[in-house]
């Protein structure tokens, strides 16, 4: 069994050296799944390890991509069956453990979550860990007991893939969604995803002071840095931000004012090692409220020969929404 795949290495300097390989199935790292993989997807983490931007790869050498939606081809584990229709979203794949960018993969069973019925694997890389990430966000915020009454819900990021699915799960529940981007070229098609305001990027992103007016009750930050702080000194009384990514930092150069004087929340979300209870509720609420016509707005399809330059651009901030590759297996 013969199937081509992306793999990274280490140059003598510590670079990332990306080759084109053909691998056959012992080549694999230990897992009790064979999964032929039939689609998957370029998230921001996976542009980072293409790139070696950032250290995501921790094992060399390495099969990058942390998403895959396909079929099972062998099972060891009785949680299994050949056949069975499976996504994977983290857990380490593309990080520690060979992941999705070859046209088979070997998992640890109980990483493995069904495919909801809704989706085919190409609809479910379109939503991907960021839209599966966007839907930890958003019932992180209802689990904290914020509904659309207490207010808006402000977006950032909201052109890329965490923001743009979270805008649309957001909207489907009734928030009145503000959108915040980098991109005014991109707002009637936030607003076709269900944004009601758009916000200029640059009217958050300076320093800020510790506290500004009361704008919105509940956040999904997939920004970081100055963003989040002026994020969190604009929420309302008893609001609560969900974070979930640094596309502009990893520092949060904010004040505790919104915490102690307005009872502000900030709920830390993490999808890599999310429970499965999580993971399942999360997918089940992207299969009730995606409406497939968003989906397929926010999605470009590439083919696998274009995954390394695509993670360039995504990097430098012109991928709209979300990517999906189709082609792996061929
Ligand atoms: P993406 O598609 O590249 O979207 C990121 C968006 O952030 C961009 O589209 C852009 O939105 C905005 N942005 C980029 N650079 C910026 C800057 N310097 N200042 C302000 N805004 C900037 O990436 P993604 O896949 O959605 O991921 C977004 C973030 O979430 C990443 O940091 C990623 O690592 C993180 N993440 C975390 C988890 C988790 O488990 N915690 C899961 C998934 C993703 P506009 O063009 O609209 O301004």
């Amino acid at each position: 069994d013969r199937f081509r795949a992306i793999r990274l290495t280490q140059g003598e300097g510590g670079q990332t050296l990306v080759e084109n390989v053909t691998l056959s199935t012992p080549d694999l790292m230990d897992g009790d799944v064979d999964v032929a993989v039939e689609a998957t997807t370029i998230n921001y983490k996976d542009a980072l390890a293409l790139t070696g931007r950032s250290p995501v790869v921790r094992r060399w050498p390495m099969v990058p991509g942390i998403d895959l939606a396909g079929t099972v081809r062998a099972s060891r584990s009785p949680l299994w069956r050949e056949g069975d229709r499976v996504l994977l979203n983290g857990y380490g794949l593309g990080e520690t453990h060979w992941g999705a960018y070859a046209g088979l993969a070997r998992v640890k069973a109980e990483w493995l979550v069904p495919l909801p019925d809704r989706f085919s694997p190409g609809e479910a890389m379109a939503i991907g860990t960021a839209g599966y990430t966007a839907a930890l966000c958003v019932l992180a915020l209802e689990r904290f007991g914020l509904s659309p009454e207490r207010g808006p819900a402000v977006v950032t990021g909201a052109a890329g893939g965490v923001g743009s699915i979270a805008v649309a799960l957001l909207a489907k529940r009734g928030w009145h969604v503000v959108a915040v981007t980098g991109r005014p070229s991109e707002a009637d098609w936030l607003r076709g995803l269900g944004a009601a305001e758009i916000l200029e990027r640059a009217e958050l992103s300076a320093p800020g002071k510790p506290l500004g007016k009361e704008r919105w009750a509940a956040g999904v930050d997939s920004v970081g840095s100055h963003t989040l702080a002026n994020v969190l000194s604009q929420t309302m009384r008893d609001g609560a931000v969900a974070a979930c990514g640094l596309a502009s930092g990893m520092d949060l150069p904010a004040s505790v004012a919104p915490f102690i004087l307005r009872g502000v929340a900030l709920l830390g979300v993490d999808s890599v090692y999310a429970p499965q209870a999580e993971r399942r509720r999360a997918w089940a609420r992207l299969a009730e409220d995606l409406d497939p016509a968003a989906l397929s707005s926010l999605t470009s399809p590439i083919g696998f020969a274009d995954i390394v330059p695509t993670a360039q651009r995504l990097l430098a901030g012109h991928v709209r929404g979300r990517v999906v590759v189709s082609d792996v297996a061929t």
